[in-house]
């Protein structure tokens, strides 16, 4: 019997193509009278991967011929304690559509709405949140404490970038693994306090490091960014595809149109220049849930240029990504 539930359990894979017994994730099976007992120990515990592995195993066994009367019962534990509440990624198919602007902004109406917000950049590509905020020189200020690192704060968001680990102008050329693990730092390694939300800023479209992320962090949700153009959202289709992986399924919360039009003031018309309306019909033909659409600003260049979060400055947008935050926050709370 035993045997059969072991062979059952090798049949259960995780995202790096590894069944469960041999990541070492099962760490008990108990045969009882009319009842199976198998635990679990999961770096990542979120409802949706506990969800899925619960299917997936209860429908591996009943597979190998093993009495209809006899109960499964699973019992999957975390074996790291995640101090932040919501940890959602940000997230884009091809990069310079304003992922880390659009980071940076959720983050800091998160603040202004009153929640404990961390920003951590994962974008190894080009870590532009330091940029963002105006710390690029503050990295040399990051303490440690007992291996533990403390993040700086800036504009109320508790911050930490990769880029404050490589020399301005040189390339992370970390690989996958290393990548992880350094990241796993950044989440489970940081003093990070008590947060309601940390905001991660992935790196722009699907790669060996996403896989190991989304299997390394407990998201609660993806949030994707686009314009509207057609090469923009094509990368974007297979960033979609990505995450609703079986193996990896990520709650996508929804979708955000950004540089949508330019507003004319001399002519008071809107012109789109990356087409109008593409991030709202793609959303509509992927099931997505469309979160917002921002505008291109002058203004929202500049501030990003300035260091400074274009919602502390600019009324106009901040009620734009108030809405869009609330969006955000009403997907979670779905
Ligand atoms: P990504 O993270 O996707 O690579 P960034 O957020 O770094 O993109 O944005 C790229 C550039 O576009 C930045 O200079 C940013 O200021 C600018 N930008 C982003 N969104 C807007 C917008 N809505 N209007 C004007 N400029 C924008």
């Amino acid at each position: 019997m035993k045997n059969k539930i072991e062979k059952a359990l090798k049949n259960v894979m995780m995202i790096d193509n590894k069944n469960i017994v041999e990541s070492g994730l099962v760490k008990k099976i108990d045969l009882l009278n009319n009842e199976i007992q198998i635990y679990l120990i999961l770096s990542n515990p979120t409802m949706h991967i506990k969800n899925r592995l619960i299917k997936d195993i209860t429908h591996s066994i009943k597979n190998q011929n093993i009495l209809n009367t006899i109960r499964i019962k699973i019992e999957i534990k975390s074996n790291i304690k995640i101090k932040p509440k919501n940890i959602i990624a940000i997230a884009s198919g091809k990069g310079g559509v304003g992922k880390s602007t659009i980071a940076t902004n959720i983050a800091v109406s998160l603040v202004q709405m009153g929640f404990h917000v961390g920003l951590l950049d994962a974008d190894i590509y080009g870590p532009s949140i330091p940029l963002m905020f105006h710390i690029e020189n503050n990295s040399g200020n990051l303490q440690h404490e007992n291996g533990v690192i403390n993040p700086i704060t800036s504009y109320g968001v508790k911050i930490l970038s990769i880029g404050f680990f490589s020399k301005d102008g040189q390339a992370i050329v970390w690989r996958g693994p290393m990548v992880t693990k350094v990241l796993r730092q950044f989440i489970h390694e940081t003093n990070w306090g008590g947060l309601d939300f940390l905001i991660v800023d992935l790196p722009p479209g699907t790669g060996d490091i996403h896989l190991s992320l989304l299997q390394e962090i407990p998201l609660k949700g993806i949030v994707i960014v686009s314009t509207s153009q057609k090469i923009a959202l094509s990368d974007v289709n297979r960033s979609v595809g990505m995450f609703r992986i079986r193996s990896i399924y990520v709650p996508i919360l929804g979708i955000i149109e950004n540089m949508s039009y330019v507003f004319s003031k001399k002519t008071k018309e809107k012109y789109y220049f990356f087409g109008k309306d593409g991030v709202r019909d793609f959303s509509k033909k992927m099931n997505l849930f469309f979160l917002g659409e921002i505008p291109m600003l002058q203004n929202i260049r500049e501030c990003s240029d300035l260091g400074i979060p274009v919602v502390i400055e600019n009324e106009y947008v901040r009620n734009i990504f108030i809405k869009i935050t609330k969006n955000i926050i009403n997907q979670l709370d779905k």
